[in-house]
């Protein structure tokens, strides 16, 4: 095969205009935070359960969150990721975060409204209908509740995390957010470390998630935020470590450069530990397909996907998807290749 320069891959001027796109956000270097250890549900495998992090001790002191992220600022860090437990439930805190450091995200159940000062990028998880979501995380109306608080909210994306068992519901959950005109992208359930229970996924069901994730795509273009490579990425049988090389800090001994160098995950106690630094602690790496870990496990590859156009059109196509995902006012393009492209060095499944 006739070897491409990065000249002949940037040529085309759809290809060139979308990687001088996406390279402008080449400045954000992220870290996240676990702001409370509280939450108003409980799902099963919900990561933040599991492992020790659970039992640190909550800051509360706005004081000390704005000396944080002044801190974090100075070392570098523009963008932050705010989880665990529950976030909405200390609003005070997010606008401290905000005040002081404008870009980042927050992950949350969407049961409760986060006030409109919080200019972050809101995550709101879905798992499955109503009445799944009734038997795994314990709420009633849940769809309806985070439509009602986010119909409508610029800075809402809904996060659906596909199991074994939601598969089949995504269609019609899908069909909800699009007719109430929300963003919706995808996630993949990825088991915590020394999960045993029905949601780790199956190759079967890996292979049913990605057909139902690219009919979807194909069904709500306008509404769904994903690309044919995020299927095959996230639905390949092999976990984003394996595939890419995971460059957080519990998987990167290097300190050098990139997330092994500037990354934290700081805990309820305003701590952290280099070996537990990941965005998903506490999930079994090899199982880690998770769309947090994917947004900067695999566009910090671009020079494995700089092979040939397609490749390199994916490769393109998923950092769009990453940026939609994350940045509030980014949108996302068109996707410049359309078909499933395998993993640079690994097959298709
Ligand atoms: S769980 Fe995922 S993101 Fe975290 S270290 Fe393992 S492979 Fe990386």
């Amino acid at each position: 095969m006739a070897e491409w320069t990065f000249a002949a891959l940037t040529a085309e001027p759809e290809v060139r205009a979308r990687w001088e796109r996406v390279r402008r956000y080449f400045f954000l270097r992220e870290s996240t935070y676990d702001m409370t250890r509280r939450c108003n549900i409980r799902c099963e495998g919900c990561y933040y359960f599991e492992g020790d992090k659970q039992h640190a001790a909550e800051h509360g002191d706005p004081d000390a969150w704005r000396a944080l992220m002044r801190a974090e600022r100075d070392r570098g860090i523009t963008y932050v990721v705010l989880a665990g437990a529950e976030p909405s439930l200390v609003p005070e805190l997010l606008r401290v975060c905000h005040e002081e450091m404008p870009l980042g995200a927050i992950a949350s159940n969407g049961i409760m409204h986060i006030p409109r000062a919080v200019g972050y990028r809101i995550h709101v998880s879905v798992w499955g209908n109503d009445e799944t979501s009734a038997r795994i995380r314990g709420a009633r109306h849940m769809l309806a509740r985070q439509i009602e608080n986010y119909k409508g909210d610029s800075r809402a994306v809904f996060v659906y995390t596909f199991t074994p068992h939601n598969i089949d519901e995504a269609g019609d959950v899908v069909a909800t957010l699009a007719r109430e005109d929300c963003k919706v992208t995808f996630n993949m359930f990825s088991a915590p470390v020394g999960y045993s229970g029905r949601l780790r996924h199956t190759p079967e069901s890996l292979a049913r998630t990605r057909r139902t994730m690219t009919e979807l795509l194909a069904r709500h273009p306008d509404h769904v935020l994903f690309s044919p490579y995020n299927a095959v990425a996230h639905t390949h049988r092999l976990g984003l470590h394996d595939l890419f090389g995971c460059s957080y800090p519990r998987r990167n001994p290097s300190t050098d450069l990139g997330l092994g160098r500037s990354f934290r995950q700081y805990r309820t106690d305003l701590e952290w530990d280099r070996d537990a630094a990941c965005c998903v602690p506490d999930t079994d790496c090899p199982d880690c397909r998770h769309y947090a870990a994917g947004s900067a496990v695999v566009t910090a590859r671009l020079f494995r996907h700089a092979t040939d156009p397609d490749t390199f059109r994916s490769w393109l196509d998923y950092v769009d998807t990453y940026l939609a995902v994350w940045v509030v006012d980014y949108t996302k393009g068109r996707n410049l290749c359309e078909r499933m492209t395998a993993p640079p060095g690994f097959g298709l499944d």
